[in-house]
């Protein structure tokens, strides 16, 4: 019955580490968990005279819910007939929600701590238009995850944008896909130049992130071969040095491009004119949310929980 579940739920959320969102449901309550620390999302819709929970909000618009609240991290909520109860689980543990949420993850029409999605993108794009400047004559998006940082660099830069790369829509992201056979051949099927946008120009590219560089590598050759006279990549995040043991595929230390080399170095693997990474308290700034509530530590080495068993990326799982 529902007090087993509560009870049974209460007794052993302590005992987990690591990063999780639950939505666990018996015949009359719906229970929805976050982490002690809120690694991942997890909001409250309103649907007529119902509750929803997801993991984004966006999901709510697409099903006709509102957005209620979210989920604190960790908060335990037990919604019922008779309303939602509020259940604290954990110690009280601090906040450290995914930072990569607002760079990569989460869609750009969802709200994540009371911030849109696009809107702080857009801002980590103007900030780092200010950071690294570049003399160019188009600023081009990597789709579609790079197209708001863009679209707030060009703004900010006073560079006309350009939609240089076209997304084909029927295949997945390169970056969650497990196998490096399937990267290598994701971003030929992933993407297709605009010759008549890239030809002759001095181009600034600009991407959220870059993992383990084969793909980007590739991208950059597939910019040079369609005629750019110059390539600046410019990326809104920092570099990203350490692997995520909360649920990001990234792969050990090994697979990482930017975990022992210099930003020129990896310039240099690139074949890039230049090449900066947006500052870490810049994008912290940017996503508008309180600064010392993320996870960083793929970008920092700073982890928020014990890591037990060395680098591997299934290292909480085996605990
Ligand atoms: S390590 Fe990076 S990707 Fe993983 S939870 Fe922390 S910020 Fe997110």
């Amino acid at each position: 019955n529902e007090a087993n579940l509560v009870e049974a739920l209460t007794a052993v959320l302590p005992t987990f580490e690591g990063a999780f969102t639950l939505a666990v449901m018996d015949r009359t309550s719906l229970v929805g968990v976050r982490d002690r620390h809120g690694f991942r999302p997890l909001s409250i819709g309103k649907l007529g005279d119902g509750w929803v929970l997801a993991s984004e909000s966006a999901a709510f618009d697409i099903m006709g819910a509102t957005f209620f609240r979210d989920v604190e991290p960790g908060e335990m909520v037990v919604i019922d007939d008779r309303g939602i109860t509020s259940v604290q689980p954990f110690e009280p543990s601090p906040a450290r929600m995914c930072l990569f949420e607002f760079v990569y993850f989460a869609r750009p029409d969802s709200l994540i701590a009371g911030q849109n999605i696009h809107a702080a993108r857009r801002h980590m794009g103007e900030a780092l238009a200010a950071q690294a400047p570049a003399t160019a004559d188009v600023v081009v998006p990597v789709p579609e995850s790079g197209i708001p940082a863009a679209q707030g660099y060009a703004a900010a830069s006073g560079i006309p944008y350009r939609d240089g790369l076209v997304k084909n829509r029927y295949v997945g992201r390169t970056f969650i896909e497990p196998a490096q056979a399937m990267r290598d051949m994701g971003i030929h099927m992933k993407l297709n130049p605009l010759r008549q946008e890239l030809n002759g120009k001095d181009v600034v590219l600009v991407d959220d992130s870059i993992v383990r560089g084969s793909t980007t590598r590739q991208l950059i050759r597939m910019v040079r071969d369609a005629g750019a006279s110059a390539v600046h990549l410019r990326i809104s995040s920092p570099p990203y040095r350490w692997p995520c043991f909360y649920g990001m595929d990234t792969g050990d230390r090994s697979t990482l491009l930017a975990a022992d080399r210099s930003v020129e170095e990896i310039a240099e693997y690139l074949d890039v004119d230049s090449l900066a990474y947006l500052e870490l308290d810049a994008l912290l700034e940017a996503t508008g949310a309180a600064s010392d509530g993320f996870c960083t530590a793929c970008l920092s080495g700073e982890y928020p929980t014990p890591i037990p068993n060395g680098d591997g990326k299934f290292a909480l799982e085996e605990t």
